[in-house]
């Protein structure tokens, strides 16, 4: 078995989307935008899951666009991608999540670790609705420190036995595999190491619900799920043994990416409607867009698309750079060091930004009814999931103190 990292580095032309191809693609993520628009919006205001948010990516022929062309992906690159969530985005944070599970956190790791026998099972089935993915690090008692967590694995026969719960996982409850960290069975104290497993999840030993108690994201999936000796195939270990902890971080590289752009989307949504609205909506006998502290709101909007998209042109290009020279550990860094920055910054730009956009709209930016007050309930959690603000800022700080400063190792 080939543990090491194979991937998954589409280098190969004939892996990597051409510019037509690229074209075609930007064209194709606009026609899902366009053709899910009103569908979303039913499923918002009803809080119900929309279930076209994987069709139409089925149909339009998305559901791998990053991955190599040989694996069923549309080969684009990093960059493309990131403006292609952020397109996405725009028709809503629940929208675009179910792209950063399936595929920033789902397909990446299979690409970057798999096994060919294991890329071969998993990423065309996954690019062809086959597949929906997710990934699984969360654990009611394991959040910010992963390694804290509980879910265990046993080898028995030709199996892998599973056991225990995850929490807060988007997908969850829809997935057809989950990417999920556990560690080995009687490993305990702190030299313990966790490895990485592609569960399945058929079968009545995975039990998964979906959460709904929560304030935005209506239309997309959030579940916990709990493995009682859940058997997978012996084959299914992702990456050498002990060595999951690595593969989560890099994963998270992606993930974090993922939703850097995603805020990206929200904050030109929320522009695109503050312009039309203050140039519709009158008072005091003119557009309230002639009001000088209105034009200050949109000026401060326009300002965090404009930063939150450099820092996110900055991040893909060195995750571009990194995923080209695979086991370079300085540009792994780097691309982690300059995605955290990106994720901090872009996610909070976007929370100045929906909540500007609401004050814009006035009375009816406080409803559901409209666009910016979605955004503003959906994108809080971009604070928060892959990551928190407090670990963006420690890992932002401790790259530039040095090591040794690490507030917790
Ligand atoms: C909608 C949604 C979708 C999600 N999707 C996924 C998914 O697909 N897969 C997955 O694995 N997880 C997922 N998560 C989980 C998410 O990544 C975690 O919620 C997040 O990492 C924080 O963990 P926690 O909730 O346990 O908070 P905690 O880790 O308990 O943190 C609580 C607070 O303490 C702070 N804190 C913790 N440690 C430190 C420290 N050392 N220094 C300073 N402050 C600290 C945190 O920043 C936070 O403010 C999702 C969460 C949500 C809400």
């Amino acid at each position: 078995m080939n543990h090491v990292d194979t991937m998954a580095n589409p280098t190969s032309s004939s892996d990597v989307a051409t510019p037509a191809e690229t074209e075609k693609l930007i064209a194709d993520v606009e026609a899902y935008c366009e053709e899910i628009r009103p569908i979303e919006e039913i499923c918002y205001l009803e809080h119900q899951p929309n279930p076209a948010i994987g069709e139409l990516a089925l149909k339009y022929d998305l559901l791998g666009m990053p991955i190599p062309k040989r694996y069923g992906g549309r080969g684009i690159d990093s960059l493309t991608y990131a403006k292609m969530l952020a397109r996405i985005n725009q028709e809503g944070t629940g929208v675009r999540t179910f792209f950063s599970g399936h595929t920033s956190i789902g397909q990446y790791p299979i690409l970057k670790y798999g096994t060919e026998e294991q890329k071969d099972r998993y990423l065309p089935a996954s690019c062809r609705g086959e597949c929906t993915l997710a990934f699984g690090l969360t654990e009611p008692d394991a959040g910010s420190n992963p390694l804290e967590g509980t879910c265990t694995w046993r080898r028995e026969g030709d199996k892998i036995i599973m056991n225990g719960v995850k929490y807060l996982i988007s997908n969850g409850s829809v997935a057809d595999a989950v990417i999920v960290f556990a560690f080995a069975e009687g490993d305990e104290g702190p030299n313990r190491r966790m490895s990485a497993f592609i569960v399945d999840t058929a079968g009545d030993t995975f039990e998964a619900e979906a959460l709904h108690a929560k304030p935005g994201m209506y239309t997309s999936d959030t579940a916990m799920f709990e493995m009682t000796d859940h058997p997978i195939s012996g084959d299914n270990m992702l990456g050498a043994e002990g060595n999951g902890f690595r593969i989560a971080m890099h994963t998270l590289v992606s993930g974090r990416l993922s939703v850097a752009s995603g805020c990206l989307g929200t904050i030109e949504d929320c522009l695109i409607e503050c312009l039309r609205y203050a140039k519709e909506r009158e008072q005091h006998g003119k557009p309230i867009g002639k009001h000088q502290l209105v034009q200050q709101h949109i000026a401060r909007i326009e300002m965090m698309r404009a930063t939150a998209d450099a820092m996110i042109e900055r991040a893909a290009l060195a995750k571009e750079k990194s995923d080209a020279a695979p086991g370079d550990k300085t540009e792994l860094a780097n691309a982690d060091y300059v995605v955290a920055q990106a994720k901090y910054w872009a996610s909070n730009a976007a929370w100045e930004a929906v909540d500007r956009a609401v004050q814009v709209f006035g009375g009816r930016g406080w409803s559901e009814l409209y666009r910016p007050f979605r955004h503003l309930q959906d994108v809080r959690v971009c604070r928060i999931y892959e990551g928190t603000d407090e670990i963006m800022q420690l890992k932002i700080a401790s790259s530039l103190l040095g090591k040794e400063y690490a507030a917790f190792g």
